[in-house]
């Protein structure tokens, strides 16, 4: 900019001298005369070269660009070299994208960015196929509006993103996993994951245990019985004969308990009790517990019960009493003589809960988020030695599952242990 200015400054001084030199040579008014004419010669000049820049703005392609003089020549040529760089950094930003898109489309998850109103900005092909998105007239589209599905409305409405959703779609793709990623200021990524197979190698392995369990049963009644008929004081047999057959009945009992809780764990995953809405007395299923917990109570703990009698919940009854009564036995296993053990049943912030504390043994740390899984025990030989099947917790935990609360497990080791029953606030039977 200096640079032009300087030039038509120079310019105009030069016009003038010479203006000067002709009005000493011939008269005043030639000079006049000359100092206009050339005047107008360089606006002409750059009318000319400003009508061919519009002319190119109007289909610029770089072969075609003026040459331009004087000034327009460094013009022309500084429109040129950014008109490259431009062209330049669009090809690349384009490749960038296709290669982009192509990834995308190559995933085998799907993929939809969302804005703040959950509408679709964009979306890969399998996301397409998964939610029935139309790749074009649903741009700008709330999601929601498309897959219409409850669970997945009230999953975008509540905005708590922490877990995965499982949904079961019409479209191509029958059982996806949706995860929302937020990201920038207010967008969000949506990711679906084809699930069907995984929920059918699943629902195999379910059936096999049932199945398999459930054809055990007969065999081992059989078995148990023939012990029992075998070990009678009639039979007048020897010590060592007798050893056997307590070991072998001992086994034979365990394998039951075994059999029992595999079988009533897969009953409860394939939900063959579907009423989980009976009225359920609280007092009176905790007049039951009571009773069966001083039956198990050998180890002469101090067992005291804090209940709120007022606190009813709809549930399924016998499943509700396996959970509580899997807690209490657990907490009277694995705590030594004379422990205490406090059982409360009250409503904390609006939601019911039972909660079982000892004075135990307790967990490591580490080993906390592992002990619901099937079989999984902190310690072998003491968890045997308790007559335990190692399925106990995860029956509880599939129970609160389907009663859709949540188990909560604090411990710390040598140091006593808390077991939390969560019940969703929907489950209170309201006293009329
Ligand atoms: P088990 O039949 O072995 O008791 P569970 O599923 O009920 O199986 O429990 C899993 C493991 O969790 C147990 O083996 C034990 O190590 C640990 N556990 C459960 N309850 C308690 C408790 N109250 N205190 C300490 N450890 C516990």
């Amino acid at each position: 900019m200096q640079d032009i200015r300087l030039r038509t400054f120079v310019f105009i001084a030069l016009i003038l001298l010479l203006s000067l030199i002709v009005s000493k040579l011939f008269s005043f008014d030639t000079a006049i005369i000359f100092f206009v004419i050339t005047l107008i010669f360089y606006l002409i000049s750059h009318i000319f070269w400003i009508n061919e820049l519009s002319k190119w703005l109007d289909k610029p392609k770089a072969t075609q660009i003026p040459d331009g003089k004087g000034i327009w020549q460094d013009i022309f040529s500084k429109i040129y070299k950014n008109y490259r760089f431009d062209t330049k950094s669009k090809k690349d930003l384009t490749t960038a994208m296709e290669q982009f898109v192509q990834a995308a489309d190559a995933l085998l998850d799907g993929v939809v960015s969302l804005n703040e109103s959950n509408e679709i900005i964009w979306c890969n092909k399998r996301a397409q196929l998964m939610f029935g998105i139309h790749a074009r007239k649903d741009l700008n589209k709330p999601i929601q509006h498309i897959f219409r599905n409850s669970e997945f409305k009230k999953y975008l409405d509540d905005e708590n993103y922490e877990s995965p959703l499982q949904v079961d779609t019409e479209n191509y793709i029958n059982h996806i996993e949706v995860k929302v990623i937020p990201f920038g200021r207010y967008q969000k990524l949506l990711t679906a994951r084809d699930i069907s197979s995984m929920l059918k190698n699943e629902l195999v392995r379910k059936e096999f245990v049932s199945n398999f369990t459930h054809e055990l049963k007969t065999p081992l009644t059989v078995i148990s019985g023939f012990i029992e008929t075998l070990d009678q004081p009639k039979n007048n047999l020897s010590e060592d004969t007798k050893k056997i057959f307590t070991l072998m009945s001992d086994q034979a009992n365990r394998m039951k308990d075994l059999i029992n809780d595999l079988l009533l764990l897969s009953n409860i995953e394939a939900s063959l009790n579907k009423n989980r809405s009976e009225k359920i007395s609280v007092k009176r299923l905790f007049e039951n517990i009571k009773i069966t917990s001083t039956k198990l109570n050998k180890k002469k703990h101090k067992i005291k019960f804090d209940i709120d009698k007022e606190l009813n919940i709809y549930g399924s009854k016998s499943e509700i009493q396996s959970a509580f009564t899997n807690l209490i036995s657990n907490a009277i296993s694995y705590t030594p003589e004379k422990g205490n053990i406090l059982i409360t049943w009250h409503l904390i912030n609006n939601l019911p809960i039972m909660e079982v504390t000892d004075s135990g043994v307790g967990i490591p740390k580490n080993k906390i988020n592992r002990i619901t899984e099937r079989f999984y025990r902190v310690d072998d030989d003491r968890s045997r030695s308790t007559g335990g099947t190692g399925l106990g917790l995860s029956i509880v935990k599939n129970i609160m599952l389907q009663h859709q609360g949540q188990l909560e497990i604090s411990s710390e080791l040598n140091n006593g242990s808390t077991f939390k029953l969560v019940f969703p606030k929907d489950r209170i039977i309201k006293s009329t």
